[in-house]
């Protein structure tokens, strides 16, 4: 284990900045169990790369990415085992080589398992990363360990935690056969998209939708399963389009500025980047994974219940076209869409539901940024859920009423970490405690 004496954390786009005084670099479980047992107040991070406040602001600090390896593999059950602060990449790439695949992955393969889990990191057309982990060590904020099985009580309310109720160690994964899918993609009218959800979900074994605000579009991603060896009529569009981040970044510069600049950003971006239609094929995590971004962006994500969706939808469009509020959206908002499930804090607790993005992409201007709180406001007043990486202003006295087990799971919480142990500034007024 490796001590370092203070030091700045700093989130992946620069926008928390915290001073600390001590910052463990642990490689075993015995090691976590140490630091955790011995510290007052402590938090412990992956990649860094969540929104929200959510990773630091204490005096003590535990970097779990040194905590890595992969620890075994059952070709019978087709399971795999890792330590919590694997990066995802790496994870996915040891499952992709024994000819297997998790069926619902996030956009994005640099942040830790760890940290994926907490925040109840999702993908489309399948269910929370967290619901795929058949088993799972945790360590408690007295130092002990538990193992938790998928016929756990606890297992409900440990899969998406936010990192209050304990350290997760060591991490088994269910998988399944790897699967060829067959991806295509090209722009629609809202008024062609909208009404066809429904019916492309029943269809299709993937759908993601990013809609481009003030455009009047979405740009459609639908795969399907094929046999590996089907022949598809490849294309990949014009080389330009692996310059749209650039474009935008440049597009979007003053946009704090004059957010009006933004609906006209947008059109030329869609006309550029998102007119043209593609076709292609691969495993889900190379065919639909991003693998490298060009800058870094400040993300909110708000979820709704499937049949909620349109009309939230056309509230949400109204609300950003109007030119007398502030509320311009960078382009694209995610709309993507996972099943229900029965994990306490999860977005998709009883019930399937559409998550929807919203991007700046000048990270460093985000305080300004009207429309992450256009979207929370609309969202809130549906019952929406927010992701718990991600920007978001509400706090207990919202939670409570659109989470059916938030007060089950701050009793929890109390009884488990009874000193606030691991609760930081940002997340003690989450939980309405000192
Ligand atoms: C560009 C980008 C794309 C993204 N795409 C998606 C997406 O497609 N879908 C989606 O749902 N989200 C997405 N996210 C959000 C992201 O998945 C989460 O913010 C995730 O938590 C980041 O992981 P991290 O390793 O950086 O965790 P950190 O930000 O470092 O930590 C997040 C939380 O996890 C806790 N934590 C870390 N390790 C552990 C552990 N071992 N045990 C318990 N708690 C732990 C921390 O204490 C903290 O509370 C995206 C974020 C970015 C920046």
């Amino acid at each position: 284990m490796i001590k370092e004496k203070s030091g700045v954390w700093q989130s992946w786009n620069d926008n928390i900045k915290y001073n600390y005084k001590t910052l463990y670099k642990i490689t075993s479980e015995r090691d976590l169990q140490k630091v955790v047992k011995e510290s007052e107040k402590i938090k412990f991070f992956g990649t860094k790369q969540s929104s929200a406040d959510i990773a630091s602001g204490v005096e003590t600090l535990v970097d779990m990415t040194t905590y890595n390896k992969i620890l075994s593999y059952d070709d019978d059950a087709m399971t795999i085992t890792a330590q919590s602060g694997v990066i995802l990449g790496d994870l996915l790439e040891a499952i992709e080589s024994k000819g297997w695949c998790i069926p619902c992955l996030p956009d994005i393969n640099t942040i830790t398992l760890g940290g994926a889990l907490a925040t109840g990191t999702h993908g489309t057309s399948g269910k929370l990363l967290s619901e795929y982990v058949t088993e799972c060590s945790i360590v408690f904020a007295d130092g002990t360990l538990k193992r938790i099985t998928a016929e756990d009580p606890l297992i409900d309310a440990v899969r998406v935690s936010l990192g209050v109720l304990g350290v997760l160690s060591e991490i088994t994964f269910k998988c399944e056969p790897i699967y060829t899918l067959h991806v295509k993609e090209g722009p629609e009218n809202d008024s062609e998209w909208l009404p066809k959800i429904s019916e492309r979900l029943k269809k299709h074994d993937f759908l993601r939708i990013l809609w481009l605000p003030h455009t009047d579009n979405g740009y459609v991603i639908i795969g399907d399963k094929i046999d590996p060896d089907a022949e598809i009529t490849e294309n990949l569009g014009p080389k330009y389009l692996k310059h749209r981040r650039t474009a935008s970044k440049v597009l979007y510069k003053y946009s704090h500025v004059y957010p009006w600049m933004t609906a006209i950003a947008n059109k030329i971006l869609f006309k550029a980047f998102f007119s043209s239609k593609k076709e292609h094929k691969g495993s889900l995590y190379q065919a639909t994974v991003t693998k490298s971004r060009g800058s870094t962006i400040e993300l909110s994500e708000w979820t709704i219940g499937l049949d909620k969706f349109p009309e939230v939808f056309e509230e949400l469009k109204a609300e950003i076209n109007k030119w007398s509020n502030k509320s311009f959206i960078h382009i694209p908002m995610d709309v993507r869409f996972i099943q229900k499930d029965s994990s306490w804090l999860s977005y998709a607790h009883s019930e399937d539901m559409v998550t929807m993005g919203c991007v700046s992409r000048n990270a460093a201007t985000a305080d300004t940024y009207e429309a992450f709180k256009s979207i929370e406001k609309v969202f809130l007043k549906y019952g929406g859920k927010p992701h718990w990486g991600k920007r978001f202003a509400a706090k207990d006295a919202e939670l409570t009423k659109i989470y059916s087990k938030w007060e089950d799971f701050k009793v929890l919480r109390k009884e488990l970490d009874p000193t606030n142990k691991f609760l930081n500034p940002y997340l003690a007024k989450i939980f309405n405690e000192k």
